[in-house]
């Protein structure tokens, strides 16, 4: 439900989260988000969904403009989901659970959406809705894909460190992550904090 009330988001965090499985979570500024070329760099050479995803570069934009895209919100959420797997090495089964993941981060979009906020969403890798991405098509469902945290060059290992995020990794445990970038058209200016649930 929209509402064009002012709401303190920032209260309603905690309550917010605990309604999903989401395990750590952070608030932190746009600009303590690091940004580096050499992601985009690794995507470019090591990446076999770069040019094949509109959730990847080059479709994303350079990593310019996609930290400007980032700078244009007050905070940002940066949150992780764990998933369970048989086996963390077989990487069909390790990104099926990307959807579960992907399902949170969208309902928490909603969240912020429905308290009169705006928000842009990435997540972990590249999106896998479709069987065969359409690109350079159009989008089969510009409303449901998220773009990829590391598209945009995003150093998602310095976040989790600064922030106190663990990525839990083993054989059998998945860590996702995402980040909400989020914004009150009026000024509204939660101040920053770190949390774990
Ligand atoms: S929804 Fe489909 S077409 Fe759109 S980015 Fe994802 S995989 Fe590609």
């Amino acid at each position: 439900m929209q509402t064009s009330e002012k709401q303190d988001i920032t209260a309603d965090i905690p309550a917010i989260l605990s309604q999903y499985p989401v395990c750590q979570y952070a608030v932190l500024r746009p600009q303590e988000i690091p940004f580096s070329e050499k992601v985009r760099h690794i995507c470019r050479t090591d990446c076999e969904r770069y040019a094949r995803s509109w959730s990847c570069p080059p479709a994303v934009g350079e990593v310019k403009a996609c930290r400007e895209r980032c700078l244009d919100y007050e905070h940002v959420l940066v949150f992780t989901t764990v998933a369970e797997v048989a086996d963390a090495q077989v990487m069909t089964e390790t990104l099926a659970t990307r959807a579960g993941h992907e399902e949170v981060a969208r309902a928490l979009k909603g969240e912020f959406e429905g308290r009169g906020y705006r928000c842009l969403l990435l997540s972990t890798e590249s999106c896998q809705i479709c069987e065969t991405c359409a690109y350079p098509n159009p989008c089969r469902h510009p409303d449901r894909a998220i773009p990829c945290v590391e598209s945009y060059g995003i150093l998602v290992t310095e976040i989790a460190e600064n922030c106190g995020i663990e990525f839990y990794s083993d054989s059998h445990t998945v860590t996702w992550f995402g980040l909400l970038f989020y914004a009150w058209e009026n000024g509204h200016n939660p101040p920053p904090g770190s949390y774990t649930m």
